[in-house]
């Protein structure tokens, strides 16, 4: 897969998933906008580790779920740049809470961040994407968008959002050699999912056909494969990356 010359900006990617992500878009030949909120050290460096691949990067702090943020994610990225090829949607929190529990904040919280987030970014870059007839989006949701889980009512429903989302995307833009497809990963092991209780990720590690959580690094494949023009029939589509667990016990 080559990306070179292409420009991609990753929503959240100081750490965890959108930092492999970030790194991978990189190795193979991208200019990389690194995007975060609050503690911006972790994202510059990412930077630093981009520029020692070769490629150009720069942090442009915003919180993806509000409107003039994200508007100054994308200037930023086309007065630098030029343009904007690819966007992956990565930022995404968690308020986990039984639905009898869930505070009406922490309903909203997660909606807008989760999923007003890709519907604000997407709308930012498709302007510049159907000007220049190509592009490349690619939503992280995850397999609790299609399977749902108790205690994540606001978050399964920000990520079952996302891939109602990417299909409406995909159909509108088609025509403008522009792509949009999701990826459902299962449990990666990242800060995220680090805040589980132990016994909780052995539990789930059981349940895992293949026997071991993800990596970030497992979703940045897949996120490269989909950026790339070899992915160019792909669109509107949902890629689990989950170790088997979405296929459920016999
Ligand atoms: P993570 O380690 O918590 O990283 C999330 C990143 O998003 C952090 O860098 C965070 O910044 C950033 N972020 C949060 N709110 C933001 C905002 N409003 N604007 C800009 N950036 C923001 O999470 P992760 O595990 O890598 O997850 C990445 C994505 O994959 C998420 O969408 C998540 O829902 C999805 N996913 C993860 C798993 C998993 O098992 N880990 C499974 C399925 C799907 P701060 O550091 O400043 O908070």
């Amino acid at each position: 897969m080559d990306l070179s010359d292409r420009v991609a900006i990753v929503t959240g990617s100081g750490r965890g998933i959108g930092r492999a992500i970030a790194l991978r878009l990189a190795e193979a030949g991208a200019n990389v906008v690194v995007n975060d909120v609050g503690d911006m050290a972790p994202a510059g460096e990412v930077v630093e580790e981009i520029r020692r691949l070769g490629q150009d990067s720069l942090v442009v702090p915003a919180d993806v779920s509000q409107p003039d943020d994200v508007a100054s994610l994308v200037d930023t990225t086309v007065e630098k740049y030029g343009k904007v090829d690819i966007l992956v949607n990565n930022a995404g929190i968690t308020r986990d809470q039984l639905i009898m529990r869930m505070s009406d904040d922490d309903w909203d919280k997660v909606l807008e961040i989760n999923l007003k987030s890709v519907f604000l970014c997407s709308r930012a870059v498709l302007r510049h994407m159907m000007r220049q007839r190509w592009g490349r989006i690619v939503n992280i949701s995850s397999i609790v968008g299609l399977i749902g889980n108790p205690g994540q009512a606001n978050y399964s429903s920000s990520k079952a959002g996302i891939i109602g989302l990417t299909r409406t995307i995909a159909k509108e833009v088609a025509s403008r050699g522009i792509t949009a497809n999701a990826i459902a990963p299962g449990f990666i092991d990242t800060p995220m999912t680090q805040q589980l209780p132990e016994e909780r990720r052995q539990a789930i590690m059981e349940q895992v056909p293949l026997g071991f959580l993800g990596t970030p690094r497992d979703v940045a494949e897949a996120v490269a494969f989909l950026a790339s023009e070899e992915a160019r029939y792909i669109t509107g589509q949902v890629l689990t990356i989950d170790g088997g667990i979405s296929l459920g016990k016999l």
